[in-house]
């Protein structure tokens, strides 16, 4: 998403607007979620904070709609838009979360990229909201998908390239349906009040994604673009190292001592691979595991 606001901010820019676009990060490293935000005017804009009420909300992964942690909703309201990075139904997806605006989602026939493959995810979501904007023009649009993609290989440029534009062409039903917003002024933070943090007991602080809810809702497998893997001939089953330290709870340990990694809720962000001290977890891509059919 980060790679999704650089792509759309730039566009913006080259089409005359003045523009911000940032992402904002949680303490975790990679695998943890995260948003960015563009934000465009035809005047200087002044504003610098966050953006706290909307014109237009994307989200990459339909499962944060339903981790309220998440903010995904956060100050939307009538007048938000929301495109959904999923093939699933727009009104079935506005219904089963009840959001109070319309609801975008890929039209029929439209294949969106896995969502391991994060480059064309992003091209794929930048081309979504630039068509849902109607202000950028497509050729625009386009000088910004190869400048996002310097450096990298001709096959890599031109797959964004192209997801980017597929997308961009797919939502012509949708073109410019997110309408200028107002002024949004900036208001003073309030100042926060005290808060008591309570303990919580056991069940619900123990590391264990099984619990209700902790993680095992939020299947953060999906947006690995590496992942670990054990090598069994040299893990010597010290069998709390690399358990005890993946942040996600995702590696279990066998009654025999094997570790288990849970591929559905690992994010892959190698923290295995570095603490394990017999060098026994490697760090391996999804496209490479995928081809090699690793299995968990
Ligand atoms: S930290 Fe390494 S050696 Fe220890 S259980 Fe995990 S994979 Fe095996
Ligand atoms: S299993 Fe390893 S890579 Fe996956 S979330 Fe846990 S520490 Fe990170």
């Amino acid at each position: 998403m980060k790679t999704a606001a650089n792509i759309l901010g730039d566009a913006l820019f080259a089409t005359g607007y003045e523009v911000q676009d940032a992402p904002r990060y949680g303490a975790e490293r990679r695998g943890a979620p995260m948003f960015a935000y563009v934000r465009a005017a035809d005047r200087t804009i002044v504003e610098r904070g966050a953006i706290v009420t909307p014109d237009l909300v994307v989200v990459a992964d339909a499962g944060l709609l339903g981790i309220p942690a998440a903010g995904v909703m956060q100050g939307a309201s009538e007048a938000t838009w929301l495109f959904v990075n999923s093939t699933e139904p727009a009104q079935a997806i506005r219904a089963q979360w009840r959001y109070p605006g319309q609801v975008v989602s890929w039209p029929a026939g439209f294949t969106p990229p896995a969502m391991h493959n994060a480059a064309a995810t992003s091209a794929s979501c930048a081309g979504a909201a630039a068509r849902m904007l109607g202000v950028i023009a497509r050729e625009t649009f386009e000088s910004a998908l190869i400048a996002q993609s310097t450096g990298r290989s001709a096959g890599a440029i031109e797959t964004t390239r192209s997801q980017g534009l597929a997308a961009f062409d797919a939502m012509g039903g949708v073109d410019r349906c997110v309408p200028e917003g107002g002024e949004h002024p900036a208001t003073p933070p309030a100042s926060p009040d005290w808060i008591e943090l309570g303990a919580d007991d056991a069940a619900l602080a123990a590391p264990d994604i099984y619990a209700q809810a902790t993680s095992e809702q939020a299947r953060t497998g999906l947006w690995r673009s590496h992942r670990p893997v054990i090598d069994y001939e040299h893990c010597n089953r010290c069998s709390w190292v690399c358990s005890t330290l993946c942040p996600d709870s995702a590696i279990r340990v066998d009654e025999d001592r094997t570790p288990r990694i849970h591929y559905d809720h690992c994010k892959g962000c190698m923290v295995c691979v570095l603490v394990c001290p017999a060098h026994a977890i490697r760090q391996v891509s999804e496209q490479a595991a995928q081809a090699q059919e690793i299995e968990p």
